[in-house]
């Protein structure tokens, strides 16, 4: 890995672990700026997790020089759902901070689907 990448990790991040490889994951799709693995605890028969290789706490941490890659990661999720065969439809979620009930502090899209979906979400 280039070191410019290590130095783009938070040390205690989960996610960035993961991107990393160094906490096993089930990968459906990778490049170099982004990374597509299973949720550990599903909750819809398709729920996969699209993060960003670089560290970005959350949505609200984003700034100006990450728009292609949030742009990129919102096309990989569609690709993710085509791959998976979601073609009846599926959500695309991003929690940001406590009241939007983000539990990982490392900005990702959840690929959910294979299921019927409700609103408003709870
Ligand atoms: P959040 O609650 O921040 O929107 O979403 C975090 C998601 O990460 C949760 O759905 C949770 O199940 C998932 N998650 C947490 N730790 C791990 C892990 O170590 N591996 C995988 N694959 N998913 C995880």
């Amino acid at each position: 890995m280039a070191s410019s990448t290590l130095l783009r990790m938070a040390a205690d991040c989960i996610f960035c672990r993961i991107a990393a490889g160094t906490i096993p994951s089930t990968k459906v799709f990778e490049d170099e700026r982004v990374l597509a693995f299973r949720d550990l605890h599903p909750v819809a028969p398709t729920h996969v997790l699209v993060i960003p290789k670089e560290h970005i706490a959350s949505t609200a941490h984003a700034v100006e020089t990450h728009e292609a890659l949030l742009g990129h990661l919102l096309l990989v999720a569609a690709k993710v759902a085509e791959q998976e065969g979601l073609a009846k439809g599926f959500r695309v979620v991003t929690n940001t901070g406590a009241d939007g009930g983000q539990t990982v502090d490392h900005l990702h899209l959840h690929v959910l689907g294979g299921r019927s979906m409700t609103w408003p979400p709870g």
